[in-house]
């Protein structure tokens, strides 16, 4: 009996104890919110389990053409850190942290990276045709808020006139060698919100680190077997600049650095000529983008889908890029299979 009603006082005290760490464990983390998957990931490796982290635009998600919800709007004026990758990637979020009242602590992940300026061959001609300079111009003198009336008036049919991106490649997370500097700012961001977890996320950062080392050398090592030749890759939106700079990977694309806009039938036009003239035969697919528009370019020209590229989402957890490292590990091996002697 007396045993029995120890175990039962023990039960309880097990009981009350879990009752009080569940709830206060929970709050004790720090919430933090990143923008998009890829960043969340990163920011979720180093802050461990001292971190809660939302991210805005969610795996498979498109952030070019996100619209805040009335929800991120609340994480966002609740939350201590906000982690974004800069480069005006998240062209929405001045409005949405001005309307949101947040007062935390703003953490640009791409500070310190050398940022590489947007391409003006190809069929960004067109860029320079219609010149960069009007159409900044053109940004200001109708201002923030009628730029975006003027998105919803016209819609996206005239997406050449309405870049949303500034005058840098946002996509910096393709090179490995950019993502430590991405961890560096995110280590800075967390320790400086929650200087009792510095040391932790120091540790954590530096594991990390270890991991993306070891990865680009698994890379370098898996790049051996392309030939220069034929490192000549099609995607749907111009997203893999720095993975193409790093490893000599000529990248070409119907659609500029956002999906925000469409390409125009010369674009188009213009890239199958190309693809038939320098004997590109593979073809990528992105998990963020919609691939009616290759699926004709492959139509057209004979060259075959190499598999599916993430380009600026995660896939979901249980999918072949559920985090930074296997995103670009998914990544290479696509390309290396697709390309490979
Ligand atoms: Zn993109």
């Amino acid at each position: 009996m007396i045993l029995r009603r120890i175990l039962f006082v023990q039960l309880m005290v097990i009981a009350l104890l879990a009752m009080m760490l569940g709830p206060a464990r929970a709050e004790s983390r720090l919430d933090v919110v990143a923008t998009f998957s890829i960043l969340g990931d990163m920011v979720q490796q180093v802050g461990g389990d001292r971190v809660k982290v939302t991210s805005l635009v969610g795996p498979d998600g498109d952030t070019h053409v996100y619209r805040p919800t009335p929800k991120a709007a609340k994480a966002i004026s609740q939350t201590k850190v906000l982690f974004v990758n800069g480069l005006e990637f998240e062209g929405w979020i001045k409005r949405l942290v001005e309307s949101s009242g947040f007062k935390g602590r703003m953490v640009t992940a791409t500070v310190g990276i050398e940022a590489l300026k947007m391409e003006e061959e190809g069929h960004h001609d067109d860029h320079d045709k219609h010149g960069k300079k009007d159409h900044h111009d053109d940004h200001d003198k109708h201002g923030k808020k009628d730029h975006h009336d003027d998105h919803d008036k016209h819609g996206k049919k005239d997406g050449h006139e309405h870049h949303n991106h500034g005058e840098y490649d946002p996509h910096a997370w393709h090179s490995l060698a950019n993502a430590r500097i991405y961890v560096r700012n995110i280590v800075d961001g967390l320790a400086a919100a929650d200087p009792q977890g510095a040391k932790a996320y120091r540790a954590n950062a530096e594991r990390y680190i270890k991991e993306i080392t070891s990865l680009e050398s698994e890379v370098e090592k898996a790049m051996k077997s392309v030939s220069a030749d034929g490192r000549k890759v099609v995607t749907p939106h111009d997203a893999f600049g720095y993975l193409g700079s790093a490893y000599g990977i000529k990248f070409l694309a119907p659609v500029g650095i956002s999906t925000e806009a469409e390409a125009s039938a010369g674009d188009v036009a213009k890239l199958i000529r190309q693809i038939k003239k320098e004997k590109i035969s593979a073809i990528f697919v992105e998990n963020i983008t919609d691939r009616r528009l290759l699926d004709q370019i492959v139509r057209e020209t004979g060259a075959r889908i190499g598999g599916t590229l993430y380009s600026d989402a995660l896939s979901k957890a249980n999918g072949p890029a559920g985090t930074y490292l296997d995103l670009m590990r998914h990544n290479i091996r696509t390309l290396v299979k697709a390309l490979g002697s």
